[in-house]
């Protein structure tokens, strides 16, 4: 799949992109290169800002007329690097595409088959996704015991972890999604106290107080704008936000807060952070993959994939992302 326009400040739609069929020819591997067949890949609502070629964004511009890229989990198909073999599964940066050639540069971490989950939550529960919202709400937001979490976009990717994560320590959840069967699944499935559906409720801000009657302890924002301006009307004092992440402009849309001297009256914490570092500090995957992996194991972190398959249908999918076609985490299966 290819990036072909740029969709200025405009909702992104399957024509900024091109899938383009080209005849496979095995290429000779330079030293340290790794040609892997692609699996599975993930397609994240950040990606969206890397479609802004004027704007900058923390990651960079995909390239015009040049193969997209996403995270993988993808198969050895012949290697010139040492300790990766034929066969092996490994997870890394790879195309929106079937073969990719992994460049000698790029790290490539061995996936252990054994362990009893599905490959694909290498790049959700237990990779990127999972790893944002441990990092999100237990270390920016400390959170306690007999608190209340509200967390936005609670039946995506982040944010059924961060839900289920808050459970486990104890907290009342609060979560908001984007559809009556995404607000049933949340409470029957995935134990939230309270959810509602923004888009059916008068008011945000009202249905939050509603739902969080001692208010907002901690709030995890996947949404940004006026799910924001409703969680600082509501967050009580000594409060924490992660900003994670602010979905409801990445396609330009503009939003006038009204609630953000909150955040000095009330002493409230913002943070935001970029989970890329932190996948790159040992102390942190071994704590993240050791406790996730335990919750996941036991049961007692559920997860939900959203599974499209085939490469050609990546562009509707990503698409999909904005409208809220998907519940928990998307996953192209190449
Ligand atoms: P999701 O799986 O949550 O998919 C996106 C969801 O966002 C959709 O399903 C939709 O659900 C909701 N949505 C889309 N448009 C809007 C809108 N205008 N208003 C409100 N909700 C909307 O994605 P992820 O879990 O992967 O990501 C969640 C957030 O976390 C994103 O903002 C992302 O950018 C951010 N993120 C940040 C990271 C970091 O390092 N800081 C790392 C990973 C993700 P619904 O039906 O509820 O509308």
């Amino acid at each position: 799949v290819l990036f072909k326009e740029d969709p200025g400040a405009a909702l992104v739609q399957t024509s900024h992109m091109e899938v383009v069929t080209v005849p496979f020819a095995s290429p000779e591997l330079a030293e340290g290169e790794v040609l892997v067949k692609n699996l599975y890949i993930s397609l994240d609502p950040y990606m969206r800002g890397r479609m802004n070629t004027r704007v900058k964004s923390y990651s960079a511009s995909f390239e015009l007329g040049k193969v997209m890229q996403a995270g993988g989990v993808s198969q050895v198909l012949a290697s010139r690097r040492d300790g990766f073999a034929v066969g092996d599964i490994v997870s890394t940066f790879v195309g929106w595409e079937e073969v990719t050639l992994v460049p000698a540069a790029l790290p490539l971490r061995k996936i252990d088959s054994a362990v009893p989950v599905p490959l694909s939550y290498y790049l959700g529960v237990l990779g990127m996704v999972g790893a944002t919202a441990y990092h999100g709400l237990l270390d920016l937001c400390s959170p306690k015991a007999g608190e209340t979490l509200f967390v936005s976009g609670a039946a995506g990717a982040v944010g059924l972890v961060v839900g289920q994560i808050a459970k486990i320590k104890g907290l009342r959840v609060v979560g908001s999604a984007g559809s009556d069967e995404k607000v049933a699944l949340l409470k029957s499935q995935f134990g939230f106290d309270e959810a509602f559906n923004y888009k059916t409720v008068p008011s945000i801000s009202e249905a939050l107080g509603a739902a969080a009657p001692k208010g907002v302890d901690v709030y995890f924002d996947n949404v940004g704008g006026e799910h924001l301006d409703a969680a600082l009307a509501h967050i009580n004092v000594h409060g924490r936000i992660a900003a994670c992440g602010m979905i409801s402009g990445y396609n330009g849309q503009q939003y006038t807060f009204k609630n953000l001297t909150n955040i000095i009256g009330r002493q409230v914490k913002i943070e935001g952070f970029i989970i890329g570092g932190k996948l790159a500090d040992p102390e942190f995957t071994a704590r993240f993959g050791g406790d996730v992996g335990k919750w996941v194991l036991e049961g007692k972190l559920k997860y939900a994939e959203h599974v499209v398959e085939g490469i050609a249908k990546a562009p509707e999918a990503f698409v999909g992302l904005f409208k809220g076609d998907n519940t928990g985490k998307l996953i192209i299966k190449v």
